[in-house]
Order: C-alpha cells, then structure tokens, then sequence
C-alpha cells in the first residue's frame, strides 16, 4: 500500500508571477491556449502566423472568434507573439525593407485582433551594410509603423528583444537598444524583451545573485527597466560572451538554476511575464514550466531514488518532494518519511549521493536534483 506522492501542482500556487510557453500552433492558433493551460500556463506566446513565411492566409472573423472564445475559456491571463524571422525593419534593401514593415503590420494587426498584448521582434540585422545606419533605420521603421497602427486604433505593443549578438543582428548590446529607444522616444506601445540565454551569451554574467543584480541594474541603467514587458527564460547550451544562441531546458545549461530562481522572485521583475522558448516543447514545456513556477513559489523540486529493500514503496522506486528554497539534505529525509513512514530506517542506516558522489546531511539541495539511497556499505 502506498500513500499519495506529496507531488501538488505548483501551478496554482502562482498569482502574481506570470509564467507560460512558446505554444504550438498546429490544428490552428486557439490550440496555443488549450495545451498552455493544460500544462500550466498563466501567460502563453505563440506565433500568430508561419515564423519562416512571409504571406499568411488571412484571419478570418470565425478564426478570431474561437481564439477570443478559447482565450476567455482558458482564463490565460497575456498573450504574447512572436513576429516572423524573416522580418529585418532595418534591412538595408528597399525592397526588403518595404516587406519586412509590411509584413511587420500584419503582425500588429493579427495580435490586435487576437487580443496580444505584446509582439516579440528581433532588432533586424545590418548585413555588414554600417551598423549606425541600420539602428537609423530601426528607428525610423519603428516611428512610422507605431504612428500608423495608433493612427488604426491597433493595440499591440512591439517589445523589441536582446539578441544574441549572432552575425549581423542589432541589439545585443544594452547601450545599442538604449539609443533605439531613445531614437524612437517613448510610446505606451513600444517595450523590450529580455531573453536569458541571449543576454548571457552576449556577455552580461547573471549567474550567481551579485553578477545577475549588476547585470539587472546596467540595463535599468542604459536600457530602462520600465520598458521591460516580456522576459525570456532559456538556458544557453553555449558559454558566456560565445554569442551564439543556443537554448537549453532550464537549468540544465550553462547558466543554470540560480539565475532562474533570482530572475523569477526578484521584486523588480514581478510583473513581467516569463516565457519558455526551450527545445522539445511537447514532452519539456511542461517541465521547464514547473521548474520556474515552483521557484517563483520560493519552493525545489527533488527526487529520491530508493534502492534495495525499499525500492517496491513507489512503482517507479522514486519519492518526488517540493521543499523550501534553502533545504539541506535532512529535511529531504524528514519529508520523506513524513510522506512515507515505512522509510524512518533510513535516517540511520542510509547514505545519500547525488551524480555518485556522496552527500552530507547539511548539503544544500537545488531545484532537480536527484538524491539516490545508498546502503550503508555502498562504495558509494
Ligand atoms: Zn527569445
Ligand atoms: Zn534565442
């Protein structure tokens, strides 16, 4: 016989904080909606049409209708887009540049319609055609499209994201996002998209509680934490300064838990929504989601991994605990038992070993570790 996991869903426990995904649109857009409020989802973003097409079908009224419909249902509480990667608003062809602030309005107009509130857009490249004259013409494309669309009465906002500092691409760093925003001028309908991974291959450290506050207080400083209204949460595969964007599941990548834990409690971020745009949305959004809620709930996600004579207590031999921020391996052992009496034997007879190296009792535990028992003749 065994009792319940301890295992609650740490999804409801989050009001105030904001957390969601980048959701899949196949079998159309409301579909976004559905699966982001089945894994938890309080804020989704989505693409509201192909990210590698420049056309689109048109929207119709029935196809906002059920979107609206779905959103009211769901009780998802923002919706974010992403614009296409195809769009450069400060492309150095004519041509191109016409295509992009076109295709750029759809974007708007779509999200309006659908009730977005922000559209997420990468700052366009210079192509290696004098960078200062791609940030005029940034500026310029952004003046034009959001006098234009207020002009419509359109209410989509354009949050202009950090970038990764890849190729040719605008934007990474804070001084060069501080002058597009100044160019431009401030605009209820202008804000700014600060993306993990991207911020941290660029070269700004937020690892450890005084690099990610002085990485917090040079943006306020040279971007303005007032224009912050999306946050992107992603783990990098590549290392800090590498400029080479890579996502990776939330602590599981260069950048690991810690920042995630400041980035999803720190009191100056509250209100702005954190998005996870990690690989393997279907089985790891769901996970990557967790993680963060849980973490924003000032709580860690841990397993213990039974062996031996206790192995048969759960069918998969494994006892998933949430615990405060901050536990060390002796309250890991005390919540077991609270939840599982039959394991009071390993208080005094077990060793504990995290990666197979060998644990104290005062070990500070983090969000996904995996504790397994060990006998107490275990080489361990
Ligand atoms: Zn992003
Ligand atoms: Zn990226």
């Amino acid at each position: 016989m065994t009792q319940a996991n301890p295992v609650i869903n740490p999804l409801e426990r989050t009001h105030t904080r904001l957390i969601g995904a980048h959701m899949p649109t196949s079998g159309g857009i409301q579909k976004s909606l559905i699966s982001g409020k089945e894994i938890g989802c309080t804020v989704v973003q989505l693409f509201t049409g192909s990210p590698r097409q420049w056309s689109h079908p048109e929207l119709t009224e029935e196809t906002v209708q059920l979107f609206r419909a779905t959103h009211a249902e769901t009780g998802i509480q923002e919706l974010i887009a992403h614009d296409s990667y195809l769009i450069n608003l400060a492309a150095p062809d004519p041509a191109v540049m016409n295509r992009s602030r076109g295709a750029f309005r759809s974007e708007l107009d779509r999200a309006s319609r659908l009730g977005i509130s922000w559209v997420v857009t990468h700052m366009g490249a210079h192509l290696n055609q004098g960078e200062d004259e791609a940030v005029q013409r940034l500026i310029e494309s952004l003046k034009l499209i959001l006098d234009e669309t207020d002009a419509l009465g359109w209410t989509a906002g354009i949050a202009l994201e950090t970038t990764a500092g890849q190729g040719t691409g605008l934007g990474w760093k804070f001084e060069q996002l501080g002058t597009i925003l100044k160019g431009v001028g401030d605009h209820p309908r202008l804000g700014v998209c600060m993306d993990t991974c991207h911020v941290f291959v660029a070269g700004n450290d937020i690892r450890d509680a005084v690099t990610f506050n002085h990485t917090i207080e040079e943006f306020d400083k040279l971007v303005g934490l007032k224009y912050l209204k999306v946050i992107h949460a992603n783990d990098s595969v590549k290392g800090l300064g590498s400029r080479v964007d890579r996502h990776a599941h939330i602590g599981e990548g260069t950048i690991g838990f810690e920042a995630f834990r400041l980035i999803s409690t720190d009191p100056r971020l509250l209100h702005v929504p954190i998005i996870v745009e990690t690989p393997d949305a279907e089985t790891m959004h769901a996970v990557n989601v967790g993680k963060l809620a849980r973490m924003a709930s000032g709580i860690i996600g841990v397993q213990l991994q039974l062996h031996g004579s206790y192995s048969d207590l759960t069918p998969d031999s494994t006892v998933c605990l949430e615990l405060p921020c901050g536990s060390t391996l002796v309250e890991l052992v005390d919540a077991a038992i609270s939840a599982y009496p039959k394991l009071e034997g390993i208080r005094s007879h077990c060793r504990f070993a995290i990666k197979d190296t060998v644990i104290d009792t005062d070990t500070l535990l983090q969000e996904g570790d995996v504790v397994a028992l060990l006998p107490p003749s275990s080489g361990g």
